[in-house]
């Protein structure tokens, strides 16, 4: 494949994808080419190229507040049921607090289900946000010449250090 021309210097002989560079510097030492001081600066710049981060969500699914609820329900009406057979008089009580709750669950439910579903869409668009400054990221190249990455469809350059802002809040247009 070949590679743009950095739109500083025009040329590519010294542009790099920022991903190939970012994934180098972080691999162990035996694998990094040249001496020291050249892992070091591989390192080194890898860190400044970094990808935008996320924020680490999306390992467990909010579960639905109805299939909680109807799960609570179920242990309770086993447990009320074991009751019969041995603690009778506890049974009433028991099965009435259990139609207590679903009744104030019942009567609370619209206002749970919306903030759980804002959480839900808000979750959504953050992971959305994440996912697409990530992809603007692997467009991304690095002039070693102009210490310069840059963004080959749009011509847009600007230092290592801004990359990761230039990701998560690109200008108007792109
Ligand atoms: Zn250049």
């Amino acid at each position: 494949m070949t590679k743009p021309n950095c739109p500083q210097c025009q040329k590519s002989d010294r542009v790099e994808k920022v991903s190939t560079i970012y994934v180098q510097g972080i691999k162990p030492d035996a694998e990094l080419p040249g001496d020291k001081a050249a892992q070091n600066a591989l390192r080194t710049l890898s860190q400044r190229l970094a990808p935008p981060a996320g924020k680490g969500q999306g390992l467990t699914r909010p579960i639905h507040p109805d299939l909680m609820v109807g799960g609570f329900t179920a242990i309770v009406i086993l447990i009320i049921y074991n009751m019969a057979a041995s603690q009778l008089q506890m049974v009433l009580p028991a099965a009435v607090l259990a139609a207590l709750a679903l009744v104030i669950y019942a009567l609370t439910r619209k206002k749970i289900i919306a903030r759980f579903e804002k959480k839900q869409n808000n979750e959504g668009g953050s992971q959305k946000k994440a996912e697409a400054a990530v992809g603007r990221w692997m467009q991304l190249y690095y002039c070693g010449r102009d210490d310069l990455a840059f963004n080959p469809l749009t011509k847009a350059s600007m230092p290592p250090e801004a990359v990761r802002s230039y990701c998560v809040d690109p200008p108007p247009g792109e």
